[in-house]
């Protein structure tokens, strides 16, 4: 490196982490920046100076103050900041100052960034570089006229986007233009907290689309190549959770024009550094662009795994002025590679983030696994940050030997403590529409086929999961049946609004749990160790389990499901003096952002009540029942805990 030799990051986590281990493989000193929760986290370890951004009242998020971090780069002796993905890495004026400041910016120039984080400009650059972009509006004028009349132009099904918008936020589809109105409100609302602006484009919705999207990469010297495409299609709210290289329904044709339009895209804006054009791919193989991320991705790993090549050096590289290290027909790719990202959250409650602290924590190891990861074991995964917690690539010679390695690395993972997509990203991969080469709409079918079966496998697992700690908290598990007799006792289980009973027996080793289909009862082998329960075994087949408690529910992780239940209590005195819907309480922690209704008003079931802010997410909390709101515990800017009283209902 010419220029280059201390690198600041300017960032957090496993993407921190990731960057440190290229920096130092090149011989560069590194600096790590970090704030209170993130205190002895890997990333500060790694680094060879690690430096403490406290908080500074009127300031707001450390990681996002770009002036003092520009201050802490300098005195730490950096040249050179990177800021990763996330935080301050599409932010142009950052960028600039980092510039004005006599530092290197890992990426590229501002005017390019700048750009491409406005989506109506950059959409528009790219249709005047001849790239087809989704038909929509992307005009200046804001107003709620003009932007209905746009919608009904464009008609349903629609998509509204915050211009400056990423990771699905600011997002909202519409099926029916009598949503509009709130739809839009809600996009606005969100994009307005997330990014600190409220414009929106519309576009219309394609629907069995693959998202495809190209990394390009490009050199101070004009030099610009492709690095093949990714395919990020199996999305969850319209984020990625699963992506992979190469795609399963790109053909080399495809492949060629969609890589010239990327290479063409950027070429066109003068784009210096790594970034990725994003299209839409349809049935009939056109493909539209969306947009353009001016920075590494989340999912670069699955480049990275294909190609052999390291996109963070490259990224060093080409900043401290070199050539790009490869031409296009240097660039080769190899096997397939799959990533998924696993997300503190919980699938059944529509990914509700989760906080908490991790119990266990041991990432899977093998020829050909690659897990980029920010946890400890005690790590607290806490709301004010993304509740991405890591990702697992695997790489093999084919698509199907890559899924299965990543089904098993995904199930050797050990981890407690929170509750995670694992078992979500486990059914994913699982799917034949998953194996077949999903399209964007492949997780919302999915989460419909998923309608529960009271008699199913997991449920029995629970009710003796469950039944046995009951026991064990009141001495009351019998070691053999001898103290019991037969009985069987009912028990019911609580999953949320739903209620499932069961008739159960249980001893030290054995539970018997009858259900319609087996009304002798199914019995139910269970593991333990040092008194907890480790595995569970049905017929043959068999689960590792792992519990732990949080806000007065019971979490169950059997590696390819999971639940979270509690048992009822069957003495009616002992129960909550009204019923869930009675009383509105927070569903993780978070910062009330709007109260909707006024004390007193009338409430419709599904109306708004309050919204919450969590983990950057907006969260409507909505009335389970219609009545009369009694009381409101909570007001605008608050801070809440999860099951924190938010609205009293009278009904
Ligand atoms: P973000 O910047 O929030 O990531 P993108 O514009 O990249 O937003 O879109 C994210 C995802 O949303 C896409 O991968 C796709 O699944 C979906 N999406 C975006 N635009 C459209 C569209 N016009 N029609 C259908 N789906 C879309």
């Amino acid at each position: 490196m010419k220029k280059i030799k201390t690198l600041l990051i300017a960032n957090r986590g496993e993407i921190a982490h990731r960057i440190i281990r290229t920096a130092k493989a090149l011989g560069l000193e590194t600096v790590a920046v970090y704030t209170e929760p993130d205190a002895g986290t890997p990333h500060t370890k790694a680094a060879d100076q690690a430096i403490f951004l406290p908080e500074v009242a009127g300031r707001g998020e450390p990681y996002l103050d770009s002036e003092r971090l520009i201050e802490v780069a300098l005195r730490s002796g950096a040249d050179t900041i990177h800021p990763g993905y996330g935080f301050l890495s599409e932010n142009a004026d950052f960028a600039e100052a980092c510039v004005k400041a006599g530092l290197v910016f890992v990426g590229p120039g501002p005017d390019a960034i700048r750009l491409m984080a406005d989506k109506a400009a950059g959409k528009a650059s790219m249709a005047r570089a001849g790239v087809r972009c989704v038909p929509g509006y992307d005009g200046e004028d804001q107003s709620l006229a003009r932007l209905k009349q746009e919608a009904e132009k464009i008609n349903t099904p629609l998509l509204i986007k915050a211009v400056a918008g990423g990771g699905g936020r600011g997002m909202r589809r519409i099926d029916n233009l009598a949503q509009f109105d709130e739809a839009l409100a809600s996009a606005k609302n969100e994009a307005r907290n997330a990014f600190g602006s409220e414009d929106v484009i519309l576009e219309r919705y394609l629907t069995e689309t693959r998202h495809i999207e190209i990394q390009i990469f490009a050199d101070q010297h004009g030099n610009a190549v492709h690095l093949f495409e990714r395919d990020c299609s199996t999305q969850r709210r319209h984020q990625k959770v699963i992506e992979e290289a190469p795609s399963p329904i790109v053909d080399a044709d495809l492949r060629g024009a969609l890589g010239q339009a990327a290479v063409k895209a950027a070429t066109a804006i003068g784009y210096v550094g790594a970034g990725t054009v994003e299209f839409l791919v349809t049935p009939s193989w056109e493909f539209f662009f969306i947009e353009m991320n001016t920075r590494l991705q989340v999912e670069h790993p699955v480049t990275e795994e294909i190609t052999g090549l390291d996109l963070v050096e490259w990224q060093l590289q080409v900043a401290d002025g070199e050539m790009l290290p490869a031409s296009q027909a240097d660039i080769q790719m190899n096997g397939a590679s799959i990533e998924v990202r696993l997300y503190a959250e919980n699938p059944s409650d529509g990914f509700m983030p989760q906080t908490g602290a991790v119990s266990q924590w041991e990432p899977p190891v093998g020829d050909g696994v690659r897990v980029d990861h920010m946890i400890v074991t005690g790590n607290e995964i806490s709301a004010r940050y993304d509740p991405m917690i890591g990702k697992l690539i695997v790489h093999e010679k084919s698509r199907e030997g890559a899924r299965k390695k990543l089904i098993k690395a995904l199930l050797d993972l050990k981890l407690s403590g929170i509750l995670t997509n694992r078992a979500f990203l486990l059914k994913c991969l699982a799917h034949d529409s998953f194996i077949g080469g999903p399209d964007t709409g492949f997780v919302d079918r999915l989460l419909a086929e998923e309608a529960s079966d009271p008699a199913g496998k997991t449920n029995m697992l629970v009710a003796a999961v469950l039944y046995w700690l009951e026991c064990r908290k009141w001495r009351a598990m019998p070691s053999d049946w001898s103290s019991l007799g037969n009985a069987f006792r009912t028990i019911t289980l609580v999953f949320g609004e739903k209620e499932i009973s069961f008739e159960i027996r249980a001893n030290e080793k054995v539970a018997w749990v009858k259900t319609d289909d087996h009304p002798d009862g199914v019995r139910i082998t269970l593991e333990t160790e040092q008194a907890e329960i480790t595995r569970a075994t049905i017929e043959d087949q068999s689960w590792p389990v792992s519990v732990w408690e949080n806000g007065g529910e019971t979490y169950l992780d059997f590696g390819s499901d999971f639940a979270v239940a509690h048992l009822k209590d069957p003495n009616p005195a002992n129960q909550a003096g009204g019923s869930a819907d009675h009383f509105v309480k927070a569903p993780m922690a978070g910062r009330i952002l709007s109260v909707e209704i006024k004390a007193g008003e009338a409430i419709t079931a599904g109306q708004t009540l309050v919204i919450l802010e969590a983990m950057k997410m907006e969260h409507r909390i909505r009335a389970g029942q219609d009545g009369q709101a009694e009381a409101i515990s909570v007001s605008v800017g608050d801070q809440v805990g999860k099951n924190d009283l938010l609205v009293s209902l009278a009904s």
